[in-house]
């Protein structure tokens, strides 16, 4: 159950209701208070609550809308928002902003390295990468490696680089944070934050991400055997937490065959649309592990109906330290932005039944 409450409540309203939620939920049953769009909600799980709490707490003076929600998540719900939400990423003091998601705008390509591994490499192809058309540079500086010889990125310095990048090219850059502890650093580099697969379900992180001091965006990837209704409550903790600006990002879950690297599940996108009114995108480089299916991939992931795609791009991929064979080249990036641009046009033809006589 969600409920909104009216703009100005009295304290003798509030702690009515308060003494109320107390009474019917139990005190052992969490419920959460946060803003959702300048307004103040509460959620609790209302499976266990009779008629007579329910009508209750609707008929409290301090309550303007309640909005039950059968499912585990509730925020990131179409019951609680039907519309599909629109997250800003960048602000014009430091960058030229884009938006991701809405009802109308156009898919966004996110692109650049998977890992920064020197300030010439980043910027090099910061600028490439820009050229042919991405809007939002990525790139990790905190990198979350399978075994602990591999190259585990620049740290701070990376994010420094990211900064120089974002100043040279205008564009937002997006990096992965992987402990709580560093929310707040990379936040003030970053213009969204990139949460890896790794640690989807690394609770105080997705706490500490929805609470970022910037207010940064945060960009959820799934996990690699994640269920999406597992998915949907990482992100509900974010939104909980207080950061309704919250971008799933599809990136290719296990299964049992070794041919590519994961199985990109774009089932997943129309589905998502279905459930949740957050933006999806979708990530053909490490959904397939190999560059020569990232442009098939990418046109799949846009006519899926997704809100962007992010890619890794390498000036020279052999030699990238990091997910070189998924990586394509930035010309290889001109084509996909191009085509892109195609497919949402083929989409919006087909979303607006043009192609009827
Ligand atoms: C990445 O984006 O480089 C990355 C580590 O992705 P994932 O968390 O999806 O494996
Ligand atoms: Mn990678």
């Amino acid at each position: 159950m969600i409920i909104t409450l009216r703009n100005l409540v009295s304290s003798d309203e509030r702690n009515q209701l308060e003494t109320l939620l107390d009474r019917v939920t139990g005190s052992h049953r969490p419920t959460i208070s946060t803003m959702i769009d300048e307004r103040e909600v509460i959620v609790l799980d209302d499976s266990q609550l009779d008629k007579q709490a329910l009508a209750a707490i609707s008929q409290q003076s301090a309550v303007e809308r309640v909005v039950q929600v059968q499912t585990q998540y509730k925020l990131v719900s179409k019951t609680f928002k039907a519309e599909r939400s629109s997250i800003l990423v960048g602000d014009t003091q430091r960058s030229q902003p884009v938006t991701i998601g809405g009802s109308d705008a156009a898919p966004v390509v996110i692109a650049g390295p998977c890992a920064v591994e020197s300030r010439e490499q980043l910027l090099s192809t910061a600028v490439a990468v820009k050229a042919a058309g991405a809007q939002v540079l990525r790139g990790g500086a905190f990198k979350p490696r399978t075994s602990p010889y591999q190259f585990q990125g620049l740290g701070i310095e990376g994010l420094h680089f990211l900064k120089e990048a974002r100043e040279l090219t205008g564009l937002p850059v997006i990096t992965e944070v992987m402990e709580p502890e560093m929310v707040d650093i990379v936040a003030e580099f970053a213009d969204i934050l990139q949460i890896g697969s790794r640690n989807m379900q690394n609770f105080p992180l997705l706490f500490a991400a929805g609470r970022n001091s910037f207010h940064r965006p945060v960009m959820l990837k799934r996990g690699l055997s994640a269920t999406i209704e597992e998915w949907l409550l990482a992100a509900e903790y974010i939104v909980a937490a207080g950061n309704s600006n919250v971008v799933l990002c599809e990136r290719g879950i296990r299964s049992f065959d070794t041919q590519t690297r994961n199985l990109l599940d774009l089932t997943c996108v129309p589905l998502l649309h279905e459930l949740t009114h957050l933006p999806v995108i979708v990530d053909p480089s490490h959904g397939t592990g190999r560059r020569e299916l990232v442009p098939t991939m990418s046109r799949a992931g846009i006519a899926a109906g997704a809100d962007g795609l992010i890619l890794e791009v390498h000036p020279d991929p052999n030699s990238a330290l990091c997910d070189g064979r998924q990586s394509i080249t930035p010309e290889q990036l001109q084509s996909i932005v191009h085509e892109t641009r195609i497919m949402n046009q083929v989409m919006e033809g087909i979303t607006n039944r043009s192609w009827v006589a």
